[in-house]
This record gives structure tokens, sequence and C-alpha cells, in this order.
């Protein structure tokens, strides 16, 4: 996890907007070769040659997607990054360049945002892209923060979510349902400081939920290994929402169905376990708990034998033509619709 203490509260005013920037990105350096022009100008420069770009953005509302109760700044700034690699991933594309743009209430000291800053510099250099603008301004309330991620690939390799046939063969990278619930130990931690806040929560056993919660990583490294085993996926999309909903923007896309196989869904142990203490039904949290951001793809069950036994990868199910519709084959052989649920559909 990352450290997060700052006592000093220095007021935004004494430093003046352009003093923030300087201050917030000094420490920032360009290391990609595409990058021409960083931060300093009127808009950034950059050079791709032949290869193709993609762009995504992501807005991050305080009170509506994080909560500074629970989300240290640090984290936050981590995750506003990752989330956005994670959907140059999707596009089977390599991140380089991300603009941050931050509005800020003058309840934030500075040392607030060298924290979220000092996370938005985790990610850059753990994942190797620059930070080459963005934009500064005052909110009335609260803060947001707003990424938006630049990446390459060559045509021929950018996958969309449109290209899944029936019988390609379904994959998920890594494991689900660990994001929501760390959310939930993390929401019942605070209701419990709430009462003692002298209370200190040992969150001990759930290290790698809170984790998944708190500092979630983008799978960078799959579309160089999809690269190494000579796969294209199909269709490719990111888990953001919850393995069913990805699932049905998947086939609504590629206009096939599904069979989703509940006994192939990967879940960690601790997911198992966090489950059970908090009566949710395990496989429901990794079809409808969400902020995972493992990717999903399809391929051609051609290429099944190059993906076979890889530990990153767990085939799920399969793509079926679209009349037979998208549903959830669970252990006892029924077949239940899979459908696009909130997390209060949960409780089991
Ligand atoms: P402009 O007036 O053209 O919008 P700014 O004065 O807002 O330019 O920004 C100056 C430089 O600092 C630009 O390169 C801009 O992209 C960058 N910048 C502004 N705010 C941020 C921020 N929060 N994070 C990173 N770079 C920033
Ligand atoms: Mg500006």
């Amino acid at each position: 996890m990352l450290e997060d203490k700052n006592p000093q509260r220095t007021p935004l005013e004494e430093l003046g907007e352009f003093g923030l920037i300087d201050h917030l990105t000094k420490s920032f350096t360009t290391t990609q070769p595409s990058t021409i022009k960083g931060i300093s100008d009127d808009a950034a420069v950059m050079e791709f040659g032949d290869l193709q770009t993609v762009m995504t953005t992501d807005l991050l509302v305080e009170g509506v997607h994080f909560d500074l109760a629970y989300a240290p700044l640090k984290h936050l700034g981590y995750k506003a990054v990752v989330v956005n690699l994670s959907d140059v991933s999707a596009m089977n594309a390599k991140p380089t360049q991300i603009t941050v743009s931050i509005a800020v209430s003058n309840r934030f000291p500075l040392e607030a945002l060298e924290e979220l800053y000092a996370g938005i510099g985790l990610a850059c250099k753990r994942y190797g892209v620059d930070l080459v603008g963005g934009d500064t301004t005052s909110s009335t309330k609260g803060l947001l923060i707003s990424v938006t991620a630049l990446g390459v690939a060559p045509k021929n390799d950018i996958v969309y979510r449109n290209q899944a046939k029936p019988n390609d063969l379904l994959v998920v990278t890594g494991d689900l349902g660990g994001a929501y619930l760390g959310l939930q130990v993390l929401e019942r931690e605070k209701e419990v400081f709430k009462v003692n806040p002298n209370n200190q929560p040992d969150l001990a056993p759930y290290a790698y939920i809170v984790e998944r919660q708190l500092k979630p990583e983008a799978r960078t490294d799959i579309p160089e290994l999809l690269k190494e085993l000579e796969v294209k996926p199909t269709a490719m999309i990111d888990i953001s929402d919850g393995l069913s909903s990805e699932i049905l923007h998947l086939c609504k896309g590629s206009k096939v169905g599904c069979n989703l196989y509940e006994d192939k869904i990967p879940l960690d142990p601790q997911v198992i376990s966090t489950s059970e203490e908090f009566e949710l039904n395990s496989t429901m949290v990794a079809l409808s708990g969400g902020e995972d951001y493992e990717l999903l793809f399809t391929i051609s069950q051609d290429d099944y034998p190059k993906i076979k036994g890889n530990p990153h990868l767990s085939v799920i199910g399969h793509m079926t033509e679209e009349k037979e519709g998208a549903h959830l084959v669970t252990r006892a052989q029924t077949k239940i619709p899979l459908e696009a649920r909130g997390w209060n559909a949960m409780k089991s």
C-alpha cells in the first residue's frame, strides 16, 4: 500500500495557479520517444510515426466516484491514471502519454495535491507513461479529476468490441470480485470508525482485496503477452463494471450470444472467504462487482493451444449465435440469463 501522510496545510492561494501547476509538475520528466513537447506550452506535441493512436478519458468526482474518508489521495491519483491505462490496454494498445485536469476547492491544502500527484507520478513511473499536460481550476465544492490517456498500436493490432464470432472462446485475465469486496470491507471499517475513532482496523486478512480496491493495476502486460503468444483477440473490453455487464457489451457490439460457465470464473480464496463473511454469493460478486480492471476478450478456438495453461488467462465460456442470448451456466447446469445488475442485487 502507498503511504499517505503530510501534516502541513499550505493554502493554495499562497502559490497562485501557475505556481501550483509548476510545483505539482516539476518532478515529472518525459521518457517516451514519441513525446516531442510535454508540459509548458499551449499544447503537447506527439509524434507516433505510422502507428494508430487511441485516446480515452475518465472523469472522477468526489462523493460520486470516490470518498476521501477511505481513499487516500495518493491512491486516488494512482487509480485515476490506472483506469485510463486499462482502457488503452483493452484496445490492445500500449499507453504512452496522459493529461491530468483537476478542479479543487480551497478546502484542499497544497499537501493534499502533492499526495495526489505523488500517486499520479508513481503510476507514470510504473507504466512508463509521460504526463504531458492538463488543466487546473477551482471548484466551489469537492475535488474533480479528469485523466486522458493516449496509446499506440500498429493498425492491425487494435482490437475492437465488435468482431467476436459464435464459437469463439471467452477469456478473462486475473481474478474477479476482489475490488468490490475490498470496498465492502473499507465501508464497514468507516462505520466502525464513526462509532469509535480510536479503533484501529485490522485489514491484514483483507490485504489482497483492499489493495484491489485502492490500488488497482492496469493489465498493460496483456497486449504484450498476446503478442508473444501470437494471439489477436477478436474482441476485447476491460472489466470496470462487472463481468456480466462487460459480457453483454461484447455480445451487443459483436451481435453474438454467450455461455458463461460459473465453475470457470476465477476467484481468489480471499474473495471466496470474504463473500461468505458478508453473506454474498461469490459468483454474483464477480458478475456484478466491478472495478477489477481485468481484461475480457474472445479468441478463435484455433488459438486455444496457444493460451492453454497460461496462469494469467482463464477460459470462462464461449460465444454463440445472437438468438441464443447470453447465459450463465451454473454449477447445477441450469441456464440463467445474464443481466447487468446493480450492486444491491447481490445480497444472497
Ligand atoms: P492554458 O492557459 O493554455 O490552459 P495552463 O496555464 O493551464 O495553460 O497550463 C500550462 C501548462 O501546464 C500546460 O502545458 C498545461 O497542459 C499544463 N498543466 C496545467 N494544469 C496541469 C495539471 N493539473 N497537471 C499537469 N499539467 C498541467
Ligand atoms: Mg489551462
